[in-house]
């Protein structure tokens, strides 16, 4: 058995690199066909108004079931389909769904208050007509433009300030409103926020799970909400694991807050659960 020998004894001299890029080449072959095959996934995180403590929407955020490896979080397979061009149908597919899962759960569960929101890479932006899509998805699911809402990151921004200025202005023609996603971590000019369209600043998590811990932590925390506050920006504070941290955003007057406190990102059927136990709470 020759060829069995021949595969033992390559592994066995393979360098560690070597097995890496194979991987990484196997993983992107794979995710090619990840659509087609259905081994994609949205999971949604509720988002909550920490004034009444109800669910005001989700977060989508999307999961790979892979055949062999497993889950694939998003940290490993996003930047892949990045830097492929896979990102344009994946982002298309991440929107279609998304939006079509929001408005079953209007009609069915008559819940029309809910928000979801869909995260948009640079990829997307650079690669796509990201209007035609957001469009698109929205018509195709019979939902208003007000119930989406687009998370970007700073980094998006500054990698394209002419053409992200004049999507998001087109986006904002639809009624979609923006998030500017794990705010204070980039390398944005204060500038941007005025000029651009943004509705919602989300603080990032490393900010929220750190406010008690170290002194800059929470006053970045509350600059931010001063931030916003004075321009009349909506707050999200994201990574929120402890009542404490509840506790004090909701003090310091944070609209939203998102984490594992309330809920992981959770299946539709998850999701749907969630929703029913509040109602009946
Ligand atoms: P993000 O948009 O900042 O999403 C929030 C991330 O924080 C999610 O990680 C979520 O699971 C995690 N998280 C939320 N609350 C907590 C908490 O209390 N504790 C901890 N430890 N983590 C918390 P996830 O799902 O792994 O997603 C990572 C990133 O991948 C997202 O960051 C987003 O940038 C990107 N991503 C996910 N889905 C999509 C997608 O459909 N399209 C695009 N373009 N990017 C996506
Ligand atoms: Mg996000
Ligand atoms: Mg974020
Ligand atoms: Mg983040």
């Amino acid at each position: 058995r020759a060829k069995a020998t021949g595969i033992a004894r390559t592994e066995l001299y393979q360098p560690i690199a070597h097995d890496q890029a194979k991987s990484r080449f196997e993983l992107e072959a794979d995710l090619r066909h990840a659509i087609e095959r259905e081994e994609l996934r949205l999971y949604y995180q509720p988002l909550v108004d920490l004034r009444t403590g109800r669910v005001s929407g989700f977060e989508a955020l999307a999961r790979w079931q892979h055949p062999e490896r497993g889950v694939v979080q998003p940290s490993e397979f996003i930047p892949l389909a990045e830097e492929t061009g896979l990102i344009v149908p994946i982002g298309r597919w991440a929107l279609n769904t998304a939006c079509r899962q929001l408005a079953e759960w209007r009609t069915r569960l008559g819940r029309d208050d809910l928000m979801m929101a869909v995260n948009l890479s640079g990829g997307q932006l650079v690669r796509d007509d990201v209007v035609d899509a957001v469009t698109q998805a929205l018509e195709a699911a019979d939902l208003p433009g007000d119930r989406l809402k687009i998370e970007l990151t700073e980094s998006v921004i500054i990698d394209n300030p002419k053409r992200a200025g004049a999507i998001l202005e087109r986006l904002k023609a639809l009624d979609v409103s923006i998030a500017m996603d794990d705010f204070g971590t980039g390398y944005s000019s204060l500038a941007y926020l005025q000029k651009l369209p943004i509705d919602v600043l989300k603080i990032d998590r490393s900010f929220v799970s750190n406010m008690f811990e170290t002194e800059d932590s929470y006053k970045i925390v509350t600059a931010i909400l001063g931030l916003a506050a004075s321009l009349g920006m909506e707050t999200v504070a994201e990574g929120i694991e402890t009542v404490a941290q509840a506790d004090r955003l909701t003090d310091l007057a944070c609209h939203v807050g998102q984490g594992f406190l309330y809920a992981k990102p959770l299946s539709a059927a998850d999701a749907e659960t969630y929703l029913a136990d509040e109602a009946s709470a």
